[in-house]
């Protein structure tokens, strides 16, 4: 016979905080309807899964639609020898909850509020089942992963698991992942990690000139301590060309460090070929994937990669967590020396929270590979409205770059103006790159020839997995009422809200030509290239 409690007894608890764990067994349908913040949510499935972890004598209270499920949910967990269980009744149905709900949930991610978020780019929604699970590891007591007790040992099978769970995301073996506080400092570490882990001999850092300022910014550091480096030129859709690399390829280079995908133009690169091409001279190679992770397939063995950077909350996982997969037998010298954590190879107590967000964000990410060409017709949906507008250019190459990437900018219009005009009508993006943060014009777009009033006349719209065809067809709405109203303009395309593409020449808005093709084999690093 498993106990009940009354809904209104359950909230009393959870407002005089008892400790409790809160488990929502919801089917996914219905979760994505509300989100109960103090909730876990638990696949019914996958219960069995999760429960491992829960320490036995804690007292559990399920909630669900149905009291079938709740009661099914209790009676498993009492078999696995949880001693303290019960649902509530009458249900979900009847559930006010003790917090105000702030937030839209979906099963895609939870938004802050009712915008239609195009700057997944710059940072995803949370993934709900990842909020849950980091809830549940900062507010139920989780220990010091190197601590002996059971609370620690837990911590630890909890890093574990999620380190399983990056692993598969990359097809790599587990003990070759390290969790970092996110695509920054794996950026870094593979930079500093594996150049000063090399012989002398090999001095010299070869990457692009598209790079994101993660690595960018620490190529003078590398100079100023002793190393070369050599920037690669890149053409006028943002592709590094893979002869370019041969040609300035030598026995002095000790790493190449070239990004599966760009984060302003979505230019997603060859990178099999360039692996190839520094491995025929003795070079370790490293991408940054924190842009790719999640939109495409990134598998280290196929790629033959030597390192890779990834960052959580770019996949609807939590801010300030990350992982940089090294292969083994890579030198490495760990950037963050201290106390042994990370295999040695980066030290400080885990951010279990942050991991165990992360792995589920992976687990979550891998099931939704598949779906990438959806948010591809999306994008693609919103690119043809934008087409049929004169002056409109748009950035990036035309076939490989991101589903979800959408960079372009209009005819007299300042970027940064109409991140703020499409910001009050509901849509929020960015201006080139949100990360830089910085007020001069992109160093992306330079490098792929446009001129300074171009560049900065850029937008970066991002789907993510949260957005509906809804809310791209409003902002399809949006986008063109705003670039089309003050000029009264002839060649704004229909704004009714269920135009769709009627496939325009995929060449049109592609007007602007490399101008800086001509750089050289050995373009060195200047204060300018950053
Ligand atoms: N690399 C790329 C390509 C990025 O787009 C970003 C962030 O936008 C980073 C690295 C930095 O990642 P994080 O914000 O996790 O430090």
């Amino acid at each position: 016979m498993i106990n009940t409690v009354a809904n209104y007894e359950l909230v009393e608890r959870l407002h005089r905080q008892d400790s409790l764990l809160l488990i929502d067994v919801r089917e996914e349908s219905e979760y994505a309807y509300q989100h109960i913040p103090q909730s876990l949510w638990v696949p019914l499935d996958e219960l069995g899964q999760y429960c491992r972890y829960w320490p036995k004598d804690m007292p559990i209270v399920v909630i669900c639609n149905t009291v079938n499920r709740s009661a099914a949910a209790c009676r498993y967990l009492a078999e696995q020898g949880f001693s303290n269980v019960c649902y509530a009744v009458p249900g979900m149905a009847d559930w006010q909850g003790p917090l105000s709900h702030k937030c839209e949930a979906s099963r895609d991610g939870i938004t802050f509020d009712r915008s239609i978020y195009l700057d997944n780019a710059a940072t995803t929604p949370v993934y709900p089942e990842v909020a849950s699970v980091v809830w549940w590891c900062q507010t139920q007591g989780m220990g010091n992963p190197s601590s002996a007790h059971r609370l620690g040992r837990c911590g630890k099978e909890y890093v574990i698991k999620a380190r399983k769970q990056v692993a598969s995301l990359l097809g790599a073996v587990d003990k070759e992942i390290y969790f970092t506080s996110g695509g920054t400092e794996s950026d870094n570490a593979a930079l500093w990690g594996i150049m000063t882990a090399l012989p002398r001999k090999r001095r010299r850092v070869v990457t692009s000139a598209v790079e994101h300022k993660a690595i960018l910014a620490n190529l003078e550091a590398l100079q100023r301590a002793g190393y070369e480096v050599t920037i690669l030129p890149v053409n006028d859709h943002g592709l590094v060309d893979p002869n370019r690399l041969k040609a300035v390829m030598d026995y002095d280079v000790g790493l190449v460090s070239i990004m599966a995908a760009n984060n302003e133009i979505g230019t997603i690169q060859p990178i099999k070929q360039l692996v190839q091409i520094s491995h025929g001279w003795g070079a370790y190679f490293h991408s940054d994937a924190v842009q790719a992770a999640g939109y495409l397939p990134l598998d280290v063995n196929r790629l033959q990669l030597d390192a890779l950077s990834i960052s959580g909350h770019k996949i609807g996982g939590p801010k300030g967590i990350g992982a940089l997969y090294i292969r083994s037998r890579t030198p490495f010298e760990p950037l963050i020396k201290g106390g042994g954590q990370e295999r040695g190879y980066r030290s400080g107590t885990e951010n279990v929270p942050g991991i165990v967000g992360l792995g589920v964000a992976c687990r979550i990410t891998q099931g939704k590979l598949a779906e990438a060409p959806v948010l591809a017709r999306m994008r693609d949906y919103l690119e043809a409205r934008l087409r049929k507008i004169s002056g409109v250019k748009i950035f990036g190459h035309p076939k490989k770059r991101l589903p979800n990437n959408l960079c372009f900018c209009a005819p007299g219009k300042d970027g940064y103006g109409l991140v703020l005009d499409l910001d009050l009508r509901g849509v929020a993006c960015s201006s080139g790159s949100a990360c830089s943060g910085s007020k001069h014009s992109s160093h992306v777009l330079k490098a792929l020839g446009l001129v300074d009033s171009d560049a900065k006349r850029a937008i970066r719209l991002s789907l993510g997995w949260q957005n509906t065809w809804d809310e791209i067809y409003r902002a399809g709405d949006i986008l063109v009422h705003l670039l089309t109203e003050e000029k009264g303009h002839k060649g704004s395309s229909n704004t009714s809200s269920h135009y769709r593409s009627d496939g325009d020449s995929p060449k049109e808005g592609y007007a602007h030509h490399n101008t800086n093709e001509n750089s050289g084999n050995h373009l060195r690093l200047n204060g300018d290239q950053t």
